[in-house]
């Protein structure tokens, strides 16, 4: 058996309950919580002040912050707060690209027991003014760079423009973000319970107009204990995820996971080439590394000629999440970095990983593993039932659970539908092996049905990466007279692959023999770049869209 925190899945399965993680916090002591004191501040009572925990690089600038750091520095962000009235409840935005400054603004929010709402920095205007306006935040920290796609003018509830990298203000309401920092050096920290509301994540809206998922402080129980069983975190570790905090990953599995562990994070910032990625591993001799499938499959494309140019034998764990992983990527990390890579699944409205490969069970690669310890997953019919092993049906998880989100911000209502008696919906299809191991299907809407069977893309797009000429596919169903629907393709090819009929024939046959006749796309197109999510989901119902030239919905998430 591998050495991995975990230890016995199974064991640990059975035994652990959540009560039992309650006592690695200090506020099991104190009754006091705050989720920036167990991941920041109490590692600097326990003498480990000068133990790094953000690895800065953007290309250019690099720096270190301890544990120290970052309790002196978002004290001072706190108190700045706190001096322009900000208080526990207030909704206060992050707006900037990844960097220190980002790390601090967070956690000095969340350390007056404010609740922070951290957004892409490639967002455009309506995204930012939707998600201001839905929360009523107040204040917004963000970039001179950046301001021109913030509507203050139609904004009537914020009130401060926290500016970071600038020497001046334009307008009343513009705060700088040094000043900010001045205002007092003191230690401070809001004591809150365990059920207040730290984050409002919107989700990636890779299904229509996405959800503000609130998160309370409760969820770090799950997010320490991710870190240990999912993640394998150990404090020797150099850990990189790179998640953008704007989504639920990038938080809770890139920053509270890690630093609940006492584990030092990379963070690169800037935009960067595959050879950085690549670059980042080696300069930081990075342990564990979590990133998405999109991510992998870009790397995957450029081919294994250049990940030879650097030493990436530090690596002794890498996993994925957001997507399914294939069968097919899988494979290919083995080749590259001579270990697989894990794929564990969870959403936003988890707010930490659900199900999960461990270090200590085999892997079946395609699948997405077992639920982790303290999660009841089930496959349940549409009035709740549970179903035997192989059928196809909702993916649900028994409620409640410490990350799980407590409201969808301002849609009570939205939250109610999530659930059918005891059960949380997650509006994915999947199926559980006799052994215990669950399958992703696809999204419960895009489950294709045609002549009386039942195909998920995710099968139809796994196997279609595996032909030689594809890069990747995005796979719907099309409305078909005859048939119910037909299966069909969006396909991006690899570097110098020329598209032809042929070419397209070749690939569904080689579908058919190896998947299934049904299963095999009957139309294929050849595009350029499949729609995606800023967080790199593949949009279904976009290409959906464009092939029924019906409109595409909430676009505001989609990379451009
Ligand atoms: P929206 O809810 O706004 O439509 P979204 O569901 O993509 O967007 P997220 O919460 O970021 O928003 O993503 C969660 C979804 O991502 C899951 O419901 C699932 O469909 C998919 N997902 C995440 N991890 C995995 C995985 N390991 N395997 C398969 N699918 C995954
Ligand atoms: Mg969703």
């Amino acid at each position: 058996m591998k050495n991995a925190n975990i230890g016995n899945y199974e064991e640990t399965y059975h035994r652990f309950q959540w009560t039992d993680a309650e006592k690695h916090f200090t506020w099991a002591k104190t009754d006091k919580v705050n989720i920036v004191y167990e991941a920041i501040d109490r590692h600097v009572e326990e003498g480990k002040g000068d133990h790094p925990a953000i690895l800065y690089w953007d290309g250019q600038r690099e720096e270190t912050y301890t544990f120290a750091d970052l309790k002196q520095l978002s004290s001072q962000f706190a108190n700045g707060l706190k001096n322009y009235g900000i208080q526990q409840g207030d909704r206060v935005f992050l707006f900037m690209p990844r960097s220190p400054e980002l790390m601090i603004s967070l956690l000095g929010i969340i350390r007056i027991g404010a609740i922070a709402g951290p957004l892409f920095e490639a967002f455009m205007e309506e995204a930012i003014k939707d998600r201001l306006l839905d929360s009523g935040a107040v204040a917004i920290v963000t970039t001179h760079q950046l301001l021109s796609r913030i509507p203050i003018s139609e904004l009537h509830e914020l009130k401060y423009v926290i500016l970071v990298g600038s020497e001046e203000v334009e307008s009343p309401n513009q705060v700088l973000y040094q000043d900010l920092m001045n205002h007092s050096q003191e230690y401070t920290i809001e004591w809150v319970s365990r059920e207040t509301p730290m984050l409002i994540h919107y989700t990636s809206g890779s299904t229509g107009k996405p959800k503000g998922v609130l998160q309370v402080h409760d969820a770090m129980l799950h997010q320490y204990m991710a870190g240990k069983w999912v993640y394998d975190l150990k404090e020797t570790d150099i850990y990189w995820c790179t998640a953008d905090p704007g989504w639920v990953t990038g938080t809770s599995a890139g920053i509270f996971s890690p630093w609940l562990n006492g584990v030092p994070i990379v963070v690169r910032g800037g935009r960067f080439s595959v050879d950085d990625w690549y670059k980042t591993i080696e300069k930081y001799q990075v342990t564990v590394w979590f990133s998405a499938p999109t991510a992998f499959r870009m790397l995957m494309r450029e081919g294994n000629e250049i990940p030879r140019r650097y030493d990436l034998s530090t690596l002794r764990h890498i996993l994925s999440a957001g997507e399914p992983l294939n069968a097919e990527v899988i494979r290919w990390g083995e080749e590259v970095f001579q270990q697989p890579i894990y794929d564990n699944w969870w959403m936003t409205e988890t707010g930490a990983s659900i199900c999960a490969n461990y270090k200590t069970i085999p892997i079946r690669p395609g699948s997405m593993g077992k639920p982790i310890p303290g999660i009841r997953l089930a496959i349940v019919d549409d009035k709740g039932k549970e179903l035997p092993p192989y059928e196809m049906g909702n993916l649900a998880i028994k409620k409640p659970w410490p990350a799980m989100l407590r409201t969808i911000w301002n849609n009570p209502e939205r939250y109610q539908e999530y659930f059918i008696n005891d059960w949380f919906i997650s509006g994915d299809k999947a199926y559980r092996d006799k052994d215990g191991y669950f399958w992703f299907q696809g999204r419960k809407d895009d489950v294709i049905n045609t002549s009386g069977e039942r195909v998920g893309p995710f099968e139809v797009e796994s196997k279609l990466i595996e032909h030689w000429a594809v890069a990747e596919a995005g796979v719907i169903g099309i409305p078909d007279e005859l048939r119910g629907e037909v299966v069909k393709a969006f396909i991006t090819v690899k570097n110098g692959v020329v598209p032809t009929e042929k070419l397209k024939e070749e690939i569904r046959q080689f579908v058919k023999e190896n998947l299934a006749a049904h299963a095999a796309p009957r139309q294929i197109e050849f595009i350029d770049t499949l729609p995606k999510t800023r967080s790199g989901k593949i949009m279904r119902r976009v290409l959906k869209a464009w092939e029924l030239g019906l409109p595409p919905g909430d676009l505001s998430t989609m990379e451009v």
